[in-house]
């Protein structure tokens, strides 16, 4: 039922969108992207503005542009993808944290008839600090915080000082608050930042944390580079992402079909093309690591988008997709799509740590 409300709704959007493409996307766009500019230092250029006539034009070309991108399922260039996601958390954070909380993030279910969702996310961190032999930590990093849930857990677990780092600025601002609200102001703190050109001093860490973000990043080589820059020495980096699964050893790439679905996520998700859990061991083999461990935790966390279906079927839930836009709606319309993915065995909950 509510993949027909959301696909409806997508449409009307989609239509409205058409309609008034240069009242109701372009400067969408233009907003998102001249905050996020200012967000991280920058100054947007008010200096050459163009004509009203150049401008309709520009946000007719654009705005058809993204259309005829999102029907064919077109990958997006880095800059797109990395306003996109701003945007993108920019709106939807809101909706989820009412729905869903702090963590926004699978979680873990053993038992797999659990209905605490909460809890199950606060117990995947803690059960992925475990399996990682992380038993204690002093500094930090927070690597694609969302709105700080795992920075703040684990500041408070370990009592230690964490950092997150995220492309939207909302989050950042709710990430501050919450850590306020908790008491917590003194040991997190988070901020507009990319992770593949982190602004902190090399080894500056003892623990390096992507839970859920590693999926968002162009370059998987950079992405590492960076966790390992920052990375002080003898600390651990975890990195827990969305993966294909591992190609057979007669594959070189996924089948047409697969791709076609991935590429559906991708657009509703602002993703770039995926990898495989063999594909990061991989990049870290490369970089002369030798205590690499990986873990599929498809089985465990596979409740879960079922439970997140169920909990979009009340009146709040949508009434806030209504509200929260286009984006939104089509993030909510993708959830079919990543459950479909997991019970095909090509979309994998992969863990790495080293
Ligand atoms: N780890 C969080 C949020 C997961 S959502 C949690 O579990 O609650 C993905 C997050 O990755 C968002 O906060 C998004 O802004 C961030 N992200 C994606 N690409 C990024 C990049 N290049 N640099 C920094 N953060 C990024």
């Amino acid at each position: 039922i509510l993949a027909r409300i959301t696909m409806r709704l997508s449409i009307l959007s989609f239509a409205a969108c058409a309609a008034c493409m240069t009242h109701a996307w372009q400067p969408t766009a233009t907003v998102q992207s001249s905050a996020f500019v200012q967000a991280r230092g920058g100054v947007a250029d008010n200096a050459a503005a163009p004509s009203s006539s150049t401008a309709l034009r520009m946000g007719i070309g654009s705005g058809a542009r993204r259309i005829r991108d999102s029907i064919f399922s077109k990958e997006r260039s880095r800059e797109d993808l990395k306003i996109g996601i701003a945007g993108f958390y920019d709106r939807s954070s809101k909706l989820w944290e009412e729905v869903w909380g702090e963590h926004m993030h699978h979680g873990y279910y053993i038992p797999e008839d659990r209905t605490d969702h909460v809890q199950a996310q606060i117990d995947l961190i803690d059960e992925v600090l475990k399996w990682s032999g992380v038993e204690d930590a002093t500094s930090v990093v927070d690597v694609g915080c969302g709105i700080g849930g795992s920075s703040r857990h684990i500041a408070s677990k370990f009592n230690c000082k964490a950092q997150g780092i995220t492309l939207s600025p909302y989050q950042a601002n709710r990430g501050n608050e919450l850590a306020k609200e908790q008491g917590l102001a003194g040991q997190t703190s988070f901020q507009v930042a990319d992770a593949l050109d982190m602004p902190f001093e090399d080894n500056s860490f003892d623990l390096v944390w992507s839970l859920e973000s590693g999926e968002h990043m162009p370059d998987k080589t950079q992405f590492i580079n960076e966790l390992f820059r920052v990375a002080a020495p003898g600390g651990r980096i975890i990195i827990v992402t969305w993966c294909h699964r591992d190609l057979e050893a007669d594959e070189t790439e996924l089948t047409k079909k697969e791709k076609r679905l991935l590429a559906k996520i991708n657009r509703a998700y602002y993703l770039p093309r995926w990898c495989s859990v063999k594909d990061y061991v991989d990049i870290l083999e490369e970089k002369g690591m030798q205590d690499i461990r990986r873990e599929d935790w498809s089985y465990i966390i596979a409740p879960f988008w079922k439970a997140v279906i169920k909990s979009s079927l009340n009146f709040k839930s949508v009434f806030g997709l209504v509200k929260s836009g286009f984006s939104t709606q089509r993030g909510a319309y993708a959830m079919f799509l990543m459950l479909r993915g997991f019970n095909k065995g090509l979309i994998k909950f992969g863990l790495i740590t080293c």
